[in-house]
């Protein structure tokens, strides 16, 4: 076909969305560490399903290297925009006048505009397969507490989202988008909950934090009946739920003629949108058929893999969360409030960590102005405004586009761009104003980790 050498955007039919996630536990060159309570012990099914709806905690747990995804999930990514569109970014090659061919996986066009739907669908599907009436969950700028209230709406689950207070006040849009669809949205701390009534006691003007968030969504979950706690990224099954990306873009990426990626880049908070695009990537490299590098993104200040440690601790601040070995910089690590709030997270995935450990992924970290930098090119070029957790694997892409114009380098870079910024103008604005700052924690504390 005359235009396959030139092809711009891959096709977009129904039959490139996948009937099964990956599950790329069993593929791992080590065992993940079993999560444990708080004495150290291992965590029974029973404990993680006071807390999770149960076909969910199945997953966790699953060796299964394959999962079906049901027909009505699958029927709702169809209908929200999946597969989602993989797109050469030539304007961008150009202006970089590079000989390297970059493509991005565009999740933005997905209805609360980032990846962050993929699992929310399916966890408001499945906690009504197994009769749960409503979920709560944490957010910070909005983007995953918006994702779960639309899948709320889809499947009828009642959704209570406590968003971090400072955030509430700051960034209204997400919070009114939450409302619409139907969502009940409350700043955290809260007087809903004792560890919020606790806080603000000591602490009324407390602007609250991720972590306080999650005790408080936890807390809600384990003392009202019908109710289970949903969480965005890091556990398996959500990681697993985020697949569908990247095994749509393995078969764009052959339809537009480039089966073997050099490069695949990906920002991490907690690594759902990494993992989805890279995992299905890395089952063939994992079996030696496939020779390329992959690339995963944080911010420098929030730095759990490139300045972390891989121990047990705690998913919140609070401590309810079971022990879970990964990358972390500490539970009660308070990162500095950079825009990118889908990267202030203190830790990764288990699984990533252990990508990491074995050197299968690599891992960079950059700071928020060379970021926003690096969003703006894209923008001039590209057309499409990187969410400011986008922005830092856009930033790692100009990098290496840039290497290949110095080493003269045919390299093919595949990205995932997890979300659009549209909502995140007012960072931009910062940005264009001269008033963004960049700002690194000085130490990282961890003497107050268990020691197991
Ligand atoms: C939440 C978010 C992230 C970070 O979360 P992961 O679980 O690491 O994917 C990245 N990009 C966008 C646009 C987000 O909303």
């Amino acid at each position: 076909m005359e235009l396959a050498k030139n092809k711009i955007r891959s096709v977009q039919s129904e039959e490139i969305l996948p009937d099964k996630w990956y599950n790329i536990v069993p593929d791992l060159p080590e065992k993940i560490p079993p999560p444990l309570d708080k004495n150290g012990d291992p965590l029974s099914p029973d404990k993680l399903e006071e807390l999770f709806p149960s076909s969910l905690v199945a997953q966790e747990i699953s060796n299964d290297r394959f999962i079906s995804i049901p027909e009505d999930v699958r029927e709702a990514y169809l209908e929200l925009g999946r597969p989602t569109p993989l797109i050469r970014a030539r304007r961008l090659e150009n202006k970089l006048g590079t000989p390297a061919k970059i493509y991005f996986k565009y999740e933005g066009v997905l209805p609360t505009g980032a990846h962050k739907v993929n699992t929310a669908v399916a966890q408001a599907y499945f906690a009504k397969i197994d009769g749960v009436e409503r979920l709560t969950t944490e957010t910070g700028a909005g983007q995953w507490g918006s994702a779960l209230a639309l899948a709320g709406a889809l499947f009828n689950i009642k959704i209570r989202v406590y968003m971090v207070r400072v955030s509430y006040k700051q960034k209204p849009y997400r919070r009114i988008l939450m409302q619409l669809y139907g969502a009940e949205v409350v700043p955290s701390p809260s007087n809903l909950t004792n560890y919020g009534r606790k806080i603000l006691e000591e602490d009324p003007d407390n602007p609250g934090s991720l972590g306080i968030a999650i005790s408080e969504a936890i807390e809600d979950a384990l003392t009202n009946p019908g109710t289970k706690y949903s969480l965005g990224s890091v556990l398996n099954f959500v990681l697993m739920h985020q697949t569908v990306i990247g095994l749509e873009a393995k078969k764009q990426l052959e339809y537009l003629g480039e089966e073997d990626p050099d490069y695949l880049i990906g920002c991490v908070g907690g690594g759902s949108n990494f993992a989805g695009f890279t995992y299905p990537f890395i089952y063939d490299k994992l079996r030696g058929k496939l020779d390329v590098e992959i690339i995963a993104v944080e911010s420098k200040a929030a730095p759990s893999m490139t300045k972390g440690v891989y121990t047990y601790d705690y998913g919140d601040s609070a401590g309810l969360t079971p022990l879970i070995k990964m990358h972390t910089i500490g539970h009660r690590f308070v990162p500095p409030p950079i825009h990118a709030g889908g990267l202030r997270y203190h830790g990764v995935a288990p699984s990533l960590s252990i990508l990491l450990n074995n050197n299968i992924v690599k891992a960079v970290a950059y700071k928020q102005t060379e970021v926003f930098e690096a969003a703006r090119i894209f923008a001039q070029t590209e057309g499409f405004v990187p969410a400011p957790e986008t922005a830092h694997a856009v930033k790692a892409v100009i990098d290496i586009a840039r290497e290949a114009k110095k080493n003269n380098e045919k390299k093919i870079i595949a990205f995932n761009f997890s979300g659009h910024g549209l909502l995140d103008l007012s960072g931009y604005d910062e940005f264009l104003s001269g008033k963004l700052a960049d700002s690194e924690p000085k130490t990282i504390n961890l003497s107050y980790l268990p020691k197991i």
